[in-house]
């Protein structure tokens, strides 16, 4: 093992997309450990579009990193050196490790991950991690939907969208996905089984939304803000429930502006709009992974994961989930899987 750990410091707050400048590349010695703590080898860093909200100044639901900070990320990593008695050699670990080769914790900073089962190892990144929680608690308690109700997912081709909007068919919804591409609504369709599915570049999305929802829309799980959000308000059903899952089309812009030309809708249909986010779950993680896992192994969940290769390319992986060019869920691979 070479002493070297390869690491992004966040040097500047972007303005509007990331650029390599507002990072600073760095290669420092691995850190001797203390009595308690382990060593942890990165192999899979999750590109998450959060990220961008860290690196802003103002806090958002986490403090913002800091100027000369390690980049905050979650990884799954393996752990090459204990000092830890909880932790031995080879167990595999997750956690915010950070954007680097190696991370140090005292253990409390990490869950473990079984080792031996059939489950790649990205998927505890995505849909039995974060994305699947979202999509799962986001859905199912504050959007409750109801077999024959329509569902609308935006973003979703995505890694939170696409799992959002198979657990809908699996709780018995009418599904209808907004993407941008052609080929991402043939995926939502034809493999994922969403019954119907908007390409918000080439189509007005008030316009899809009433071709795809004779019957209006029930529930809405809103991956993106803006105008999409928008149009999704103005179709409303009496007692609709808007999910808040994220805004991704807002992360970017330094001052957000949504006009929202149908919020009065919220009052009119005697609708509903919360947000959330995945960390409020934390005690209830075990109810998902029974339901996630057993529907994943069932397959009635579909994903599909898209690796960017190295560390080095962490910044320009970032804009992939700007400019939508990931196909689901996204991670760079930052060194080889342990072998099992
Ligand atoms: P995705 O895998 O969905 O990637 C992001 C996608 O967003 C892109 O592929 C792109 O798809 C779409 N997109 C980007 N910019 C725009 C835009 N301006 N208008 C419309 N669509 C856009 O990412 P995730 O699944 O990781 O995240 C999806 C959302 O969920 C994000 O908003 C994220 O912040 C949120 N989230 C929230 C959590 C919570 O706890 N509340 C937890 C995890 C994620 P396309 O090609 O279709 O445009």
């Amino acid at each position: 093992m070479a002493n070297v750990n390869r690491k992004w410091r966040l040097a500047a707050r972007p303005a509007g997309k990331v650029k390599a400048s507002d990072f600073e590349w760095r290669e420092e010695p691995i850190p001797a450990l203390a009595e308690g703590q382990i060593l942890i080898r990165n192999v899979y860093l999750s590109i998450d579009p959060t990220y961008r909200l860290w690196m802003n100044k103002g806090e958002s639901y986490m403090p913002p990193v800091g100027i000369g900070e390690v980049m905050r990320g979650g990884a799954v990593g393996v752990v090459e050196q204990s000092r830890n008695p909880g932790f031995e050699r080879g167990e595999i670990v997750m956690g915010l490790l950070g954007w680097q080769d190696y991370a140090v914790d005292d253990g409390t900073g990490v869950s473990k991950i079984p080792k031996g089962m059939p489950i790649p190892l990205t998927a505890y990144l995505g849909v039995l991690g974060g994305n699947g929680l979202a999509a799962y608690f986001g859905l199912l308690d504050i959007g409750k939907p109801k077999a024959g109700e329509t569902l609308v997912v935006s973003a979703a081709a995505g890694a939170v969208g696409s799992l959002a909007g198979q657990i809908g068919k699996i709780k018995g919804c009418r599904v209808v996905g907004v993407a941008g591409s052609e080929e991402k609504c043939r995926w939502v369709k034809e493999e994922l089984g969403f019954d119907a599915a908007i390409d918000y570049k080439t189509e007005s999305v008030a316009e899809g939304l009433q071709r795809c929802c004779p019957n209006g829309i029930d529930v809405y799980f809103d991956n993106v803000g803006g105008e999409i959000l928008d149009a999704a308000l103005g179709q409303l059903n009496l007692r609709a429930r808007v999910v808040l899952c994220g805004m991704i089309s807002q992360y970017n812009e330094e001052n957000p502006v949504t006009r929202l030309t149908n919020f009065s809708n919220i009052l009119f249909k005697r609708a509903r709009i919360e947000g959330f986010i995945v960390l409020d779950y934390l005690d209830r993680v075990m109810e998902a992974m029974t339901d996630l896992g057993t529907w994943l192994f069932g397959g009635k969940l579909k994903y599909r994961v898209d690796v960017v290769e190295g560390l080095e390319n962490a910044p320009r992986a970032v804009n992939k989930l700007f400019d939508g060019s990931n196909q689901g869920k996204l991670v760079v691979r930052i060194s080889a899987e342990p072998s099992a």
